[in-house]
């Protein structure tokens, strides 16, 4: 009975507002004026109205139109300015052992406060607590992007990784599967360092059948094809790009399955077997399987460059935690060792596996913006980087329209979630960037960021210098603490 006065409540509270023109509807947030970018469509939209009531928009349109209709607590002026959904960066990780638990917790504010409102943890050695903060995030105790996280990775026995799931039989993956099901994770992460090829096949097939999304580093003893064909989701990182280019793929896996060859001759013959007719049919059955490819270049480009490229004085460095920067080390030590021939070949390396990503994008095939930030990847900074990897889609051949899909609207898509995300419509999530310059002439404006709307709640760019001044002063304290 009560249900039912409720219901006719409801019904006669909607009257007046179909009848009486005067009567606004209240929003919590109204964003007037903007141009609204459609990122599919890589055209602009003058003179928008955007309304948002909790945390999803509720109303998009001419400004005049959407302002007679709807009031709101917060008004903020898009006035010559340019609104986008909200960045994704979908390959991020938390790590570096549980001391660095609020070094690593200390990163969330950085993506929101460089526009980025979702994160795809792909992993670190800190599962647990990702998996925590994800639903703290999600409930509104702690401050962050939305995070989707593959929890902890299935590995093979005794990885060099650690926060994994070590597997050596069928039955340890299926066990796997079962956990991270019961963790609820948002997708599964696989990698190889000790994972026996057979099993890394039978583990993405497992994972496939359970109904969730795979991604992972693939054996060198097989071909890129072969975990295509198992039901990979996605491939992270460019180099299994360019291998799945190699013509005699197959052979060299085969080789090094067998112990014919080592990795750094199997490695030798890959760099020396691209074949652009062999790339285009593999990356044609990527598309054909809807398979993306996340090439995570600002990560290998930082990396690649570490003669040239001194990094010790860059700002972002003040945003970084001490010990989250001492695992930057290794890699640092490793470059330095290198000779000139080494260095060379480094370079060689990345600009070979970078100049794959317009053929990719031939291809038809979803190119994700990811990172790799977090911690071990030197120099590639939570937030900046995503801009940075945009910025070098650009440079290598992507439109800076292709390059805003693949961090607004590839992520939702990988997710299946488009429904919600990846446009500023009616319906969808308030997760918005509003810029000061249009990202469609210049990809670079995605950094010239003016207001993040993450969940409904809205952030100007005093709020956002605020998250990184406290971030700032909070690195400075563990820099004191660690100095003495
Ligand atoms: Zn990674």
């Amino acid at each position: 009975m009560k249900k039912l006065v409720s219901v006719l409540i409801a019904g006669l509270a909607l009257l007046p507002l179909s009848t009486a023109a005067a009567a606004k509807e209240q929003a919590d947030l109204l964003i007037r004026h903007a141009t609204i970018v459609d990122v599919a469509g890589a055209r602009l939209i003058a003179d928008q109205a955007v309304a948002t009531k909790g945390d999803v928009i509720v109303a998009v349109g001419g400004d005049a139109e959407v302002a007679k209709a709807w009031s709101a607590g917060r008004i903020i002026d898009g006035s010559q300015r340019f609104l986008i959904p909200g960045l994704w960066d979908m390959h991020v990780h938390f790590g570096g052992g549980p001391a660095l638990v609020e070094e690593n917790k200390a990163l969330l504010p950085l993506y929101v406060a460089h526009g980025i409102t979702t994160v795809r943890d792909a992993s670190g050695d800190l599962p647990n607590d990702v998996l925590a903060w994800r639903g703290e995030i999600a409930s509104g105790r702690l401050f962050g992007p939305t995070l989707l996280s593959s929890g902890p990775k299935i590995e093979g026995i005794k990885p060099i990784w650690k926060g994994t799931i070590e597997t050596g039989s069928e039955a340890d993956v299926d066990a796997a599967v079962t956990k991270l099901t019961g963790l609820g994770v948002d997708f599964v992460k696989i990698t190889d360092s000790t994972m026996k090829p057979d099993l890394f096949l039978y583990a993405i097939r497992k994972v496939r059948a359970a109904g969730l999304r795979v991604s992972g580093h693939i054996p060198l003893a097989l071909t890129v094809d072969q975990a295509v064909d198992a039901g990979i989701s996605s491939i992270e990182h460019i180099g299994y790009a360019y291998k799945a280019g190699v013509k005699d793929e197959a052979a060299i896996a085969a080789d090094f399955a067998a112990g014919r060859i080592d990795r750094a001759e199997a490695y030798r013959r890959i760099d020396a077997g691209f074949d652009p007719e062999t790339a285009m049919a593999a990356y044609r059955k990527l598309t054909a399987k809807g398979v993306f490819v996340t090439p995570t270049l600002n990560g290998s480009r930082v990396i690649a460059y570490l003669d040239r490229d001194d990094h010790k004085s860059d700002d972002y460095l003040g945003l970084i935690g001490p010990g989250l920067r001492a695992t930057y080390q290794w890699r640092i030590d490793r470059a330095a060792k290198a000779d000139a021939a080494a260095i060379a070949a480094r370079h060689a390396e990345y600009e070979h596996e970078a100049s794959v990503l317009p053929m990719l994008q031939k291809a038809g095939v979803t190119i994700m913006a990811g990172t790799d930030a977090g911690f071990l990847n030197s120099f590639n900074y939570p937030g900046i980087a995503l801009h940075q990897e945009l910025g070098i889609f650009v440079d290598k051949g992507l439109t800076p329209a292709q390059a805003l899909a693949s961090a607004t609207r590839a992520g939702p898509a990988w997710f299946g979630k488009l429904d919600h995300y990846g446009a500023v419509e009616a319906g969808k999530a308030a997760d918005l960037v509003l810029l000061d310059r249009n990202p469609l002439q210049d990809i670079a404006a995605t950094r010239a960021i003016r207001a993040v709307v993450l969940r409904g709640a809205a952030y100007d760019r005093a709020a956002l210098d605020k998250m990184l001044a406290d971030t700032r002063a909070k690195v400075a304290a563990w820099n004191a603490a660690a100095a003495k």
